[in-house]
């Protein structure tokens, strides 16, 4: 194809200026893209603040006591100093675990503002009498007792809950709502929530027959059982934390403050 140096000259003109107006279509494209890109990430942010501030709000109606209120929870890990507990399949004494698991638990529940009452805090005996009488004059919302299970067959497991024979609803609610967060995080088994004492229905636990206020035991685990051990130590600080919001949320439901 043969061009006049007008044509030409026309021509070149017209490619010019298509690449010209081509040039600012790119620009402006890079400006769109530019602006999308800063509009995803402040809306990401706005996403990302709205989360966290939705996440703590939860957890504080979750976790947090109510204002102006007084709890007391009195807490009691089982056995100490001569009478050792249970002794485990590694040789560990029930005593110590059941202080190590109280303590942590008192731990949590300082950090959410109750005030806890223990019946020990080392390696002392305490008879089941004062016991009772340390959770009565403390005035406690709740008694709740820390043990580990045993049986002869190696191969009994799992958490298990006990309740006063004529216990109401509110102590079948605390027991079962800490066997069942328990068991959320990872137990063998959840054995239920038994009212009485193992060997009749009618009677009951020491600690539980003479508590004026809501109490129960809890069995976390046995100790007797490889499994259990294993699961105790791992979940140690999760059981802990757990058995405190349970505790929590049953006072803000319960308790008359
Ligand atoms: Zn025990």
């Amino acid at each position: 194809m043969t061009y006049t140096l007008g044509e030409y000259m026309a021509q070149r003109k017209r490619k010019t200026k298509r690449k010209s107006s081509q040039k600012l279509t790119v620009k402006q494209l890079h400006a769109l893209v530019k602006f999308l890109v800063v509009m995803d990430i402040v809306l990401l942010l706005s996403i990302a603040v709205l989360t966290i501030l939705l996440v703590q709000e939860k957890e504080k109606s979750k976790t947090a006591m109510a204002p102006g209120t007084d709890y007391i929870v009195c807490l009691d890990a089982g056995h100490g100093g001569s009478d050792i507990g249970a002794t485990g399949a590694d040789g560990r004494y029930e005593k110590d675990d059941n202080l190590k698991l109280t303590l942590a638990v008192a731990k949590e529940l300082e950090k959410r503002g109750v005030h806890v009452v223990l019946t020990r805090d080392d390696d002392s005996t305490v008879s089941s009498d004062d016991r009772s009488a340390i959770a009565n004059e403390s005035g406690a919302d709740l008694f709740l007792a820390l043990h580990r299970n045993f049986a002869a067959s190696s191969s009994a497991c799992g958490v298990e809950a006990w309740i006063h024979s004529s216990a109401s609803d509110k102590s079948y609610d605390i027991a079962s709502s800490i066997l069942e967060a328990l068991e959320s995080i990872g137990i063998s088994k959840n054995r239920g929530v038994k009212t009485g004492t193992q060997w009749d229905v009618e009677s009951n636990y020491t600690v539980i027959r003479q508590t004026t206020m809501t109490s129960l035991i809890i069995e976390v685990g046995f100790i007797s059982n490889e499994e259990d051990l294993e699961l105790f130590d791992r979940n140690l600080e999760q059981y802990a934390q757990a058995i405190a919001d349970c505790i929590v949320n049953w006072l803000n439901q319960y308790a008359e403050r």
